[in-house]
């Protein structure tokens, strides 16, 4: 059985599929857990954490991706009510997404800083894991996450990931785990698949990121759950690994991070 760490049940792009659907689907070819993740508190939220509380196959998350940081509506929320939010409901297993995108600067930088050092104080008061999203902005984020990790007690992930040796060096010394989506199965990915290489097995999450970016033999079409389980195949052979053992490993790696969920 695989995991989907990480998608995104509620999007629009799954164009009137139901979140329900996509996650039976899931659970019916061997995809037994999924995390669907929050990017806008103020709009999304409800709807998501709804989505969780009805499927017992399905947890959340609750968070500002770093593309809505400089919304009135998220830099409304302050961190003691994000920490109030994080802790209402034992389906919400982690904080996030957020972090840094410095690739489409959708949000003012300084607005993108501020949310991400909110919501990693808001995991270390909860204990809830971080779901780290990074693109093009490796050096400060490996800098805030010391600065806020300091003292241990940060928990997280690194999600979809695609930045360099560097962030990922500073994140696997900080305790964090790192997530692989399709892209790793892309052909031009070798820089990539060089690096899962080097991250430590019990480190080591698959997710999707669905709708977007599907694994390898559905590169462009819309991603869903059940694909996680190409992605994982994949990272299994590109590490030597059995396919059943690996999937079991992700696995446990996955309750041991997202410890508020629980095997459905
Ligand atoms: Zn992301
Ligand atoms: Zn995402």
């Amino acid at each position: 059985m695989w995991i989907d760490s990480h998608c995104h049940l509620n999007h629009e792009r799954f164009d009137g599929v139901a979140p329900h659907a996509l996650a039976d689907e899931a659970v019916e070819q061997g995809v037994d857990t999924i995390v669907t993740i929050c990017c806008r508190i103020a709009d999304e939220f409800p709807q998501i954490l709804k989505i969780a509380r009805t499927h017992p196959n399905v947890w959340c998350s609750i968070g500002t991706h770093p593309h809505d940081a400089g919304k009135p509506e998220e830099q409304a929320i302050t961190l003691e009510t994000l920490i109030d939010l994080a802790g209402s409901d034992p389906k919400i297993v982690g904080i996030g997404e957020s972090g840094l995108d410095f690739y489409y600067d959708y949000s003012p930088r300084d607005a993108q800083e501020k949310s991400f050092r909110k919501h990693i104080r808001a995991c270390i008061a909860t204990d809830l894991p971080l779901i780290v999203h990074a693109r093009d902005a490796d050096e400060l984020c490996a800098q805030i996450l010391r600065e806020e990790g300091a003292d241990g007690k940060l928990r997280g992930v690194m999600h979809c990931f695609s930045s360099g040796p560097q962030l990922a060096k500073a994140a696997l010394d900080l305790g964090f785990y790192i997530s692989f989506s399709g892209i790793i199965t892309f052909k031009n990915a070798h820089e990539l698949q060089n690096m899962a290489k080097d991250v430590p097995l019990d480190r080591i999450l698959v997710e999707t990121d669905a709708p977007f970016l599907a694994p390898i033999p559905y590169r462009g079409q819309i991603n869903r759950p059940a694909y996680v389980k190409h992605t994982g195949e994949f990272l299994a052979n590109l590490l030597g690994q059995d396919t059943q053992g690996f999937a079991s490993r992700t696995s446990e790696n996955f309750y041991r991070l997202f410890s508020k969920a629980k095997p459905a």
